[in-house]
Formats: C-alpha cells, sequence, structure tokens
C-alpha cells in the first residue's frame, strides 16, 4: 500500500527523478554508506487498511529491488559487526548499505529471510523478547481488524463512554489514532484491562495474533544462519524516554540476555524502541552506552561517516517505509539529501 507523497517531497523525487542532480551530492554527503531500518515484508494486502500499520510493511518485491538498486550502485550488503568494523576503521573503500528489521515479526523467518539467503546477504533483526516471550499482545492489529470490521466501535473504559463512528477511511483512521492514544497512555500496569474493555465481545482475540510474531524456535533457525544477526531491542518497547534508569538499563540487559540463553551466543547490537528524539535522549543513550554493545541505533535521517566512531551508542537509521516504496526517494537517502534537509550542513548526524 503506497501513499501519495506530499507536494514538496513529490516534487522533489520528480525533479531529481529526471535531472539525477542529487547524485552529485552523493560523494560530498553520501559518507561511508547507511543503516536501513525497515519492519515487515509482507505480499500487498488487498482489502482498505490503516496507515499506522501498512506503513511498517513493504512488499517482497520491493525488498528485492532495494537490494539490487544497492547491489547496482556498488554498494557491499554489510552486518551490523562489518558497520562497527568500518566505523572504527574509519574508512571503507566501497559505500555499504546494512539492512535492518525492527520487532520480530514472523515474517522475518518467512519471507525476509529467503530472500536475503537466496541474495547471499546479511541482514539483522532487532529483537523485542515479549514478542517470542508472548509478554505483548499486538494490539495494533487487533485494533486494525476493529475498526475495518465495526461501525460504530463503543466500549466503556474507567467509567467513560468512548464511542467512535467507522464508515469510512478517514473516520476509520481518526478511530485508530484516537484509541491508540488511549492505549499508548494506559499506564503498563492497567494495559490488559484498557484491551479486555475495548475488545471483550467483538470476536477479535489476541490468540488470533500470537502468529504474527516470531517463536524463540524461529527465531534460533534464523540465529543458525551466519547471514543473520540478532540484536536486542528491550523487553516490552516502551518508550525509554519515560521509563526511571533502573527500568531502562533492565529492560535493554534482559532482553539481551534472553536472547543470548536462546542462541547461545553474544548478542553485540541494540536498537531503541521506536528510536526517534521522542524516546531517545542524552540518558538513554548513557545507559545503553554503558551496557557494553558494539553499536546502538536510533531512526533518524543520516548516512555513516567516520565521526561516528565516537557515536557508536546513537547511530542513525534511515527508514523505509511502506508509505513510500520509490526507488528515487531512497536514492536521496542514500545521497544524505534528505538528511541535508532534515539536519543541515551537520555530517555528523547522531542524538
Ligand atoms: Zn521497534
Amino acid at each position: 500500500m503506497t501513499n501519495p507523497m506530499p507536494r514538496g517531497l513529490r516534487l522533489l523525487t520528480a525533479f531529481c527523478r529526471l535531472t539525477g542532480l542529487h547524485r552529485t551530492l552523493c560523494p560530498l554527503l553520501g559518507g561511508m554508506g547507511l543503516i536501513l531500518v525497515l519492519h515487515r515484508v509482507l505480499p500487498p494486502s488487498p482489502g482498505p487498511r490503516i496507515m499506522a500499520n501498512a506503513r511498517i510493511e513493504i512488499t517482497p518485491g520491493f525488498l528485492e529491488q532495494l537490494i539490487l538498486f544497492f547491489r547496482g550502485r556498488g554498494y557491499d550488503i554489510v552486518s551490523l559487526d562489518q558497520v562497527h568494523d568500518r566505523i572504527c576503521r574509519g574508512s571503507s573503500e566501497t559505500p555499504f548499505v546494512c539492512f535492518t528489521f525492527d520487532d520480530g515479526y514472523a515474517d522475518a523467518l518467512e519471507v525476509i529471510h529467503p530472500v536475503f539467503r537466496r541474495q547471499q546477504a546479511p541482514f539483522a533483526v532487532y529483537l523485542i523478547t515479549g514478542f517470542p516471550d508472548r509478554l505483548l499482545i499486538p494490539w495494533w492489529y487487533m485494533l486494525e481488524d476493529l475498526v475495518l470490521r465495526q461501525d460504530p466501535v463503543c466500549f466503556t473504559w474507567q467509567g467513560r463512554e468512548f464511542c467512535y463512528p467507522c464508515s469510512g477511511a478517514d473516520q476509520r483512521e481518526q478511530a485508530y489514532a484516537a484509541i491508540r492514544q488511549l492505549i499508548l497512555a494506559t499506564p503498563a500496569g492497567e494495559l490488559d484491562g484498557c484491551l479486555e474493555a475495548i475488545f471483550a465481545g467483538t470476536g477479535i482475540r489476541a490468540g488470533d495474533y500470537d502468529r504474527l510474531m516470531l517463536t524463540w524456535d524461529m527465531v534460533r533457525r534464523m540465529a543458525a544462519d551466519p547471514l543473520v544477526t540478532v540484536g536486542a531491542h528491550t523487553v516490552h518497547h516502551f518508550n525509554l524516554r519515560e521509563l526511571p534508569p533502573d527500568m531502562v538499563r533492565r529492560e535493554i540487559l534482559a532482553s539481551r540476555q534472553v536472547i543470548e540463553e536462546h542462541i547461545g551466543g553474544p548478542v553485540r547490537h541494540f536498537a531503541y524502541p521506536f528510536g526517534s528524539p521522542a524516546e531517545v535522549g542524552r540518558r538513554e543513550v548513557e545507559i545503553a552506552g554503558q551496557c557494553g554493545f558494539a553499536t546502538c541505533t536510533m531512526v533518524k535521517e543520516g548516512t555513516i561517516v567516520a565521526g561516528h566512531r565516537d557515536h557508536l551508542a546513537a547511530l542513525p537509521r534511515v527508514e523505509v517505509t511502506g508509505r513510500y516504496q520509490d526507488l528515487t526517494l531512497v536514492d536521496l537517502r542514500r545521497c544524505g539529501v534528505l538528511s541535508l534537509l532534515r539536519n543541515g550542513p551537520q555530517r555528523v548526524v547522531t542524538l
């Protein structure tokens, strides 16, 4: 599912597609390479969707195109260990791209792994251990089905009545956004009660959504392949900025430990949940930095340069979403043009 781009971005990509002008900036702004952040890879679904979920999904065809796109431009597809080595060396004879997939959806094994095996290229999965440990309920997909199937969506929570009309695409998006906000604002201890209030009697059951998430057996099967790196991504995927420091440390270390126990090897890489400045600040970088990872990555537009040697706990990653599956846009990111627009002339994009 793709969406029309905002006008400015559409004009910029059309201009660059026509002129190729952005490529003149590549040697200047492209740095040594870049780390991509993706989530899910799935065949396009035929029915209506909610954008918040559709945006984290790209098609297998587009993933293959991405791999060929970077190979066609002389990029090495590298693992996170190799990213670390190249940053520490401070140089890279050929540019690199590193593919990372966040959270640990089942399609990492079912769809993504076969693509990378066929291409003989490495990739990484940053795993929320609450997925295979079944500590998390994928309510964001349950909620999508609810607003798509039911009109209106009404429930009572903490003595308040909520009712949202869901008869058209706009109303469904609004209902989804409002209920999502309510769930995200609910303290962890009350979450089960909140979800029960929303989904009771709707026929939408959490157990039916377990299949979306990797199991430990699937994680082990992937980790046995040298092409696959499993990184840590906390236990619960909380916004770390909102937690006390001892809980931030516990979320990070517990996820690493449980993955290491299951795969029988070290976990050297970490990605901050959500990963934008709204969820990652100096304190979080300091704590993660003390945990002894080789790299910690955020979600922020920026290419990798030698100066990142001093910022290994806050590396930028460029997000490729299902919203715009467009190779010219990827080319603008590869050449650092979007980073220039978002971050100004700063080369070492970090916190
Ligand atoms: Zn995540």
